[in-house]
């Protein structure tokens, strides 16, 4: 609160954390003793003088700091002083600016294969749907950009259900067997494998604790991950293991693909984050499994882990509750 030419008259605790100065040091002094920023001190001459509030976005150190500014009047009408409320929005922002990036980002993945769709479905409209060859080459491109859309979708709402769920609910609603999850994901995983001539490994001991999840969501972990791994991997080994570490059982989803640089490492478990964009899309992948396994996970209670090198694997640890 400041008098009428803007001095402290009172700061109360949650302003001298924001502000980090004690009310004994600044009181009676003009505000900019407080706060040491004039387009603040600006705006509060102008309220003082005109009598209209107004307020202003202050960034301090890493910190956004939103400030109302309403007058105080005395009984003869005139300004008496001035109350200024701060509140710390930097975590308001921050999710803000993530919401925008992420429609950016989803409006971006969605973009790329509805523009090839056209161009190709023009194309086979203009002629190129008389010759057998060209009509087969493009009918096909057309099922691939239109299988990305799908899974895009998919997992976008695979995200969206579990950011709505209640969790409290759902985390302790359930037990599942590792071994049961993988028996669902074996008919996609296995000829997967094949397919690509790489080896999978599985290593679930027949007493493996169950673990607290539903078996739909442990399923996920255990395809997202196993898809990956043989996704990236071009030879060699496909594998995962589990094992009892104090109370948690610890999944290791290993290959002996390409491996991540260190410097992708931290980024991994980000939406759309993916280390080889051109390979990713290549493969069908969305850039979304990571940061849907890492959600699963930790609603769950658990955490992930990676450690990988280039050109020799990568190593996924899962350590579930
Ligand atoms: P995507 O759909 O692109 O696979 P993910 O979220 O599942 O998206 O993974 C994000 C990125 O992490 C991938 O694009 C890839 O660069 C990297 N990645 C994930 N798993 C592996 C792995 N087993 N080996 C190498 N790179 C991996």
């Amino acid at each position: 609160a400041l008098d009428h030419i803007g001095r402290i008259v009172l700061v109360n605790r949650a302003a001298e954390v924001i502000f980090g100065r004690v009310q004994e040091e600044v009181k009676t002094k003009y505000l900019i003793e407080l706060v040491r920023d004039s387009e603040l001190d600006e705006l509060v001459s102008r309220v003082l003088v005109g009598g209209q509030p107004g307020s202003i976005e202050l960034v301090k150190d890493r910190s956004i700091v939103l400030n109302q500014i309403s007058p105080i009047f005395a009984d003869n009408g005139r300004t008496r002083g001035a109350v200024i409320v701060s509140h710390d929005v930097t975590d308001l922002r921050r999710l803000e600016q993530m919401r925008t990036d992420f429609v950016g980002n989803v409006s971006h993945e969605l973009r790329t294969p509805l523009t090839s769709i056209k161009g190709f479905v023009e194309t086979l409209l203009d002629g190129a749907a008389e010759i057998p060859s060209l009509r087969s080459k493009f009918l096909h491109i057309i099922q691939t950009e239109t299988l990305r859309l799908q899974s895009l979708i998919e997992d976008l709402l695979t995200l969206s259900r579990l950011e709505n769920k209640d969790k409290r609910v759902e985390s302790t609603a359930k037990l599942s067997l590792v071994q049961k999850a993988f028996e669902k994901i074996k008919p996609v995983i296995e000829p997967y494998a094949e397919a690509r001539a790489l080896k999978l490994q599985i290593e679930l001991p027949e007493d493996l604790p169950a673990v607290l999840m539903g078996t739909d969501l442990l399923s996920q972990i255990l395809l997202n991950l196993l898809e990956n791994a043989v996704k990236y991997t071009s030879e060699g080994l496909v594998w995962l293991t589990g094992t009892v570490k104090e109370d948690k059982v610890v999944l290791e989803f290993g290959d002996t693909g390409c491996g991540i640089p260190k410097e992708d490492l931290p980024r991994i478990f980000e939406r759309f984050y993916r280390v080889d964009k051109a390979r990713s899309r290549e493969q069908g992948g969305t850039g979304l499994g990571l940061s849907i396994v890492k959600h699963i996970i930790e609603d769950s209670g658990g955490v992930i882990s990676v450690k990988s090198k280039v050109g020799e694997g990568t190593v996924f640890i899962c350590e579930l509750p």
